[in-house]
Formats: structure tokens, sequence, C-alpha cells
């Protein structure tokens, strides 16, 4: 039997919980630029937010397409991102080998909230090989099929056709994502997570990446 391990990205593989909010406001308000719209100050705190409803009310009164503006406020945002990872604005944590290891020995995911364009250029820029990558598609419905929502970890595990693995990740909704897609759990310490209780119904609480090796044998049995 075949075990996948799949891992969150934010604060599992990059260093920090999540995106810096400045990175979503200067993608917006490129977004709104290329649309030329000219938002109200107070429209644009919420094109800079990812409130849809209000958005979508905005984008009404500018007579901007709601969904153009959505596409575009993603793209930005992601080539933002790719920037600072390049620029080592954003790091990466010192344990990320396990998962080259890993991939040696099974069949590995990278399933992330984060934007999918963002995750392939993780993928790519570090050099994992991995099985499967997914994150949210640039749309309200991407948005909306967020972890805790299981959807796009049942969509990587359709994808390797396996139902079996773990999913490792740093944040309660992590391991709520995982159980509903039916697989084992791994809790990751960061420094951003250090103080919090175990999710309780977080398989394993893990130190570092490199236990994720001693998760497997126990997951897979013969892995
Ligand atoms: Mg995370």
């Amino acid at each position: 039997m075949t075990t996948a391990v799949l891992f969150d990205m934010d604060g599992v593989i990059l260093e920090g919980p999540r995106t810096e909010p400045d990175v979503y406001a200067n993608a917006a308000d490129a977004a709104l630029v290329e649309l030329e719209a000219d938002p109200s100050p107070s429209q644009r705190r919420d094109f800079r937010r990812h409130d849809y409803d209000r958005i979508r009310d905005h984008c009404v009164d500018l007579d901007v397409d709601p969904a153009e503006f959505w596409r575009l406020k993603e793209t930005y945002a992601s080539s933002r991102t790719h920037d600072r990872l390049r620029d080592g604005e954003r790091g990466t944590y010192d344990d990320i080998d396990a998962i080259r290891d890993l991939a040696d020995r099974t069949t590995v995911g990278l399933v992330t909230n984060n934007r999918h364009e963002t995750a392939e250029f993780v993928a790519d820029y570090l050099g994992f090989d991995f099985d499967v990558v997914r994150g949210r598609d640039p749309t309200f419905e991407g948005y909306d099929r967020r972890k805790p929502d299981p959807y796009y970890i049942e969509e990587a595990l359709d994808a390797l056709d396996i139902t079996e693995g773990v999913y490792v990740g740093d944040s309660p909704k992590d391991v709520v994502a995982g159980r509903a897609a039916g697989l084992e759990t791994a809790f990751v310490r960061r420094p951003h997570n250090r103080a919090r209780e175990r999710p309780a119904n977080a398989t394993y609480d893990l130190e570092s990446l490199q236990e994720v090796v001693d998760v497997l044998e126990s997951a897979g049995g013969n892995g």
C-alpha cells in the first residue's frame, strides 16, 4: 500500500504562517490601476482584503468585473510573493531537506491554501520533486474551498489515486482538513505555533520535518 505524505506550504516550508497583508494590499492596488478603477479610500481598504461580498459590491459600483479583479489581484500577489522569495525577504525553514529525502522513498505532495501559481513556483524554485501540487484557484470559488475544507487535499489524493497518508501542517485547520480527507495528520511545531495546544485530532505532534520519516514508518508499515 502506498502512503502519501502531503505538505502544507506556509508555516511548514515557507517561514511564517501566511502571506504578508502588504502583498495583498499592493496586489489590489495594482489590479485597480490595471482596471482603471478609482475607488474611495474605504472601498480600497475592502479591495485589499478578501471579503468577496464587499469586493463584488464595490466592483458593481465601479463597473469592474469582480472575477477579473479577483484574478488580477491573485496574479499580482503571486508575482510579488515570488520576488520576495527570490530576494530572500521571505525564507524557508532549515529542515525542508527532509522533504527531498521523503520524495525518494514515497509519494509526496504539496497542498496549500496559498495560490496555485505560488505553490507551483515554490515547488520548482526549491527543486522539490512533488508528485502533486495543489493550491487555490484564482477565483472566489477557489478561495472559498480553502482548508479547513478538504477540497484541495481530496483533489490531490484523487490525482494520485491514493487514499492513505499523512497531511503535515502547522495550523489546527490543517488537522481538520486532513482528517476530513481521511488522512492521518501531523502538527509540526514552528516558532509561531510553539505555544499552541496540540489540536485534539492531530495524530502526531512533531518538532521537525525530520520526524516525518518516523511518521511514515509508523503510518505506512512497509511504506
Ligand atoms: Mg500553514
